[in-house]
């Protein structure tokens, strides 16, 4: 459904018992598997200035919506991600962070909302927190108050390090931006690529926020590069230089090192990565290079190297959070596209939510969680005050779905699995096809080959004799050259 007002919302909510408001649907967890009544909102996307300082948007706006109008202003948002279609109602209700060092939610400082009674209200002051990645909770977001900053202009490095140099940028307060790459191989970390962006005053007098997608590059990534990679499946991680190419494909620094750049498009990137490698973790800083190491020495098989890319997430304010306290965010690759391929993906997951948890930290609310949905949840430290706040606004669950219900409750649920096994019976069906086909191909093309070869040996063969009856027959004879020609023909 596609309320077009506020009062059509509150409608909408009266006559619904189970409602899920959706925003881009780009959260890859188990949030929108729903056989409820779906909200969207994009109907609702409008744009008020409040104070220089404070704006207010429609929470159908997409964040890219939003920083078009702010950055005619000299104003922008921070702590969106890569990309920028995400509803503002989903990008808060979730975990969305990206580089700068503060993640999205963490700057809202009020909401309109629709609740379970079909009654729209105001939300400020600490109560804001109890929605900041509440994943759609407690009611529906209508309207979000967000606190802008100017426009800001930073200076990218990009250095080689070692474990201590990765924490100290992982703690230094004066970062605008940070990111680093990192294999894991040969039992140990290769250095790490560390980029570290600091603010910088800028003579740029207008900035154009740029549109980041690339056909070209997304065609070959999706239908050429991943197809091919999941084509020869456990051959991949055994080609040499594999490894120098998956960190080449996605560099820590878009930009030349030492240029000034606005980060309301640096900070983004166009997607290119395989969407099945989407899992991301936070966990305390001084825990980072640990969760690491037990990933790579006890999570993944087969001595497959694990590539991690690291952001840094500040302490969050939502009761629910992935971050609770100064975090790095760990999102975790190797190549194994085998035949169990869903069971090692699993089984490696689970392993590493396992480590997650016990290290205090949790998964990112957007991405898939492969263990029971409530461990997510364990190192929250208000989960308890947020149950009884929910229940106070909710207490007939209009806005819960198992998946949600096992999160706060750890019930137990016919939960579909994350990756159907269904998933490796299709790859091997279509490597099979593409095997049948590579194979028909090539027949085919020794056949013609073969045919363009005899033919060639036909015609120089009845050149030749052609040749013989032409030397034997007198030039004035028309007839017998017309025929000759047709011969030929
Ligand atoms: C290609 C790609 C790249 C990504 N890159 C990043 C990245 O760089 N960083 C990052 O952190 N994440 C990233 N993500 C994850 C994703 O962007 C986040 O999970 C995002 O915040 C989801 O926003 P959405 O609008 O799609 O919300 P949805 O996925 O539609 O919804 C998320 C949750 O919010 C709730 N919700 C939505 N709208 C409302 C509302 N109006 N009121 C109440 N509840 C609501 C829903 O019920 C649901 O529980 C990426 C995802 C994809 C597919």
């Amino acid at each position: 459904m596609r309320p077009q007002s506020h009062e059509d919302l509150a409608h909408l909510v009266r006559h619904t018992s189970h409602m899920r408001a959706v925003g881009a649907g780009h959260s890859t967890s188990d949030l929108q598997c729903s056989d409820d009544t779906i909200v969207s909102l994009d109907a609702l996307c409008y744009m008020e200035t409040l104070t220089p300082r404070i704006t207010r948007f429609g929470a159908g706006c997409t964040v890219f919506d939003a920083q078009t109008r702010l950055v005619s202003m000299g104003r922008q948002l921070k702590g969106y991600g890569s990309i920028t279609t995400q509803r503002l109602g989903g990008a808060i209700s979730t975990s969305l962070h990206g580089q700068h060092t503060q993640q999205f939610a963490d700057h809202v400082i009020g909401l309109t909302v629709t609740l379970a009674n079909a009654t729209t209200r105001r939300v400020e002051g600490e109560e804001v927190d109890a929605w900041l990645g509440s994943m759609g909770m407690l009611g529906v977001v209508v309207e979000v108050d967000v606190l802008t900053h100017p426009l800001e202009h930073v200076v990218c490095q990009r250095h080689y390090g070692n474990e201590s140099q990765l924490y100290d940028a992982l703690v230094d307060p004066t970062l605008a931006g940070f990111e680093a790459r990192v294999l894991f191989s040969d039992n140990d970390f290769e250095p790490f690529v560390i980029r570290t962006c600091l603010p910088t005053v800028s003579n740029a007098t207008t900035t154009t926020l740029t549109h980041l997608e690339d056909p070209m590059q997304a065609f070959v990534y999706d239908n050429v590069l991943l197809d091919w990679a999941l084509f020869f499946g456990a051959a991949v991680p055994h080609i040499p230089g594999i490894d120098d190419a998956i960190l080449a494909s996605s560099p820590a620094g878009s930009t030349v090192a030492g240029e000034t750049v606005a980060t309301v498009n640096d900070y983004r990137l166009p997607v290119r990565f395989h969407p099945h490698f989407d899992e991301e973790y936070a966990v305390p800083v001084a825990h980072c290079a640990a969760l690491m190491r037990h990933i790579a020495t006890e999570c993944i098989d087969d001595n497959l190297n694990a590539f991690f890319y690291l952001r840094r997430v500040d302490p969050a304010r939502g009761w629910l959070t992935w971050s609770s306290e100064a975090s790095c965010a760990v999102r975790v690759e190797f190549f194994r596209f085998t035949l169990d391929g869903v069971d090692v993906e699993t089984r490696s997951r689970r392993c590493i939510e396992a480590h997650v948890v016990n290290l205090g930290g949790s998964g990112h609310f957007g991405k898939p969680w492969f263990s029971s949905p409530h461990n997510m949840l364990l190192n929250s430290p208000r989960r308890h005050d947020f149950i009884s706040y929910r229940d106070a606004l909710d207490p007939n669950g209009t806005f819960m779905t198992p998946y949600t219900r096992s999160l706060l409750h750890n019930s137990t649920y016919d939960r579909p699995p994350v990756l159907p096994p269904s998933l490796d019976t299709r790859l091997l069906v279509w490597r099979c096809l593409v095997a049948f086909n590579l194979a028909i191909t090539a027949i085919l093309a020794v056949l013609y080959c073969l045919d363009v070869y005899r033919t060639r040996l036909v015609l120089s063969s009845m050149e030749t004799t052609s040749g013989v009856i032409l030397n034997t027959t007198p030039k004035t004879s028309t007839l017998r050259d017309s025929s000759t020609r047709r011969s030929r023909i």
